[in-house]
């Protein structure tokens, strides 16, 4: 199942996409607030805008968790798990304008596997996290190198408004261990990963961060980027591709919302 949320005129909803059509749900996608039950209101995929799939409280990051990027970071992979938070109010959606901010001049992009969280946890164990997963979309943790090397802590580099596209929609029901990561930066290949090169699986790195903080519905974690991290510029088209699940597209942009 494909889980979207959009807009069809002044009505925001989530929908199950299938096929062109999208059929609306009635409330959330989340089991523990309501159950998935359409409400026999259909719209062809063109008629609507689709927006970030979930809302989430907070968006954990995986860092270094393909032994490949922690290299041409020029660092080893962690001893434990290494996460850090990145703000609700980062999220944009498919085709949204991602936002080069004037404090940075080193802007790039990470491709990312997320995870959405289904249900209330805290101490998940290993064989227990796919109860809590609602499923995956595609994600780019959008980084401003410059900012992360400088600050130390990476709160400000990671976490500009628009620096979390998600998207297009969450897909339920697939394996996440095998499955293609591409980034493309105006057509051209820049990443080109597996999810099978993770260090650390899906049931490790939800288990582990279920001991530290409590999960609630659509929460969003971001399980790590393959190499091939690089700049992005005014006017490029930015392109998340999972085999599975499907496009993220979005535009990069230099100039302020306000202006
Ligand atoms: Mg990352």
């Amino acid at each position: 199942m494909r889980i979207a949320r959009y807009r069809f005129e002044q009505d925001v909803a989530y929908g199950i996409v299938d096929g062109e059509q999208i059929r609306e749900i009635a409330g959330t996608p989340f089991p523990e607030v309501a159950g998935i039950e359409v409400t026999g209101v259909e719209h062809h995929i063109d008629e609507v805008d689709l927006l970030a799939p979930v809302l989430p409280t907070k968006i954990i990051a995986v860092a270094k968790n393909y032994a490949d990027h922690a290299r041409e970071m020029g660092g080893e992979v962690p001893a434990e798990p290494m996460i850090f938070l990145k703000p609700s109010t980062a999220v944009i959606g498919p085709e949204s304008v991602i936002r080069l901010p004037e404090q940075s001049r080193q802007v790039e992009h990470e491709a990312e596997l997320a995870v959405v969280i289904g249900r209330l946890c805290k101490d998940v164990p290993e064989h227990r996290v796919p109860e809590v997963i609602l499923g995956y979309t595609c994600a780019n943790d959008v980084t401003a190198r410059d900012l992360q090397a400088v600050d130390g802590q990476w709160g400000r580099a990671k976490g500009f408004d628009t620096f979390c596209p998600l998207g297009p929609w969450i897909a339920t029901d697939i394996d996440p261990d095998d499955l293609a990561i591409e980034c493309e930066v105006n057509e051209q290949i820049r990443q080109d990963g597996n999810t099978a090169d993770m260090v650390r699986s899906i049931p490790e790195l939800v288990a582990w961060i279920s001991s530290v903080m409590t999960l609630v519905p659509g929460d969003v974690i971001l399980t790590g980027t393959p190499a091939g991290v690089g700049p992005l510029r005014n006017g490029d088209t930015v392109t998340v591709t999972i085999e599975g699940i499907g496009t993220l597209d979005n535009i990069v942009s230099d100039t302020g919302v306000f202006a």
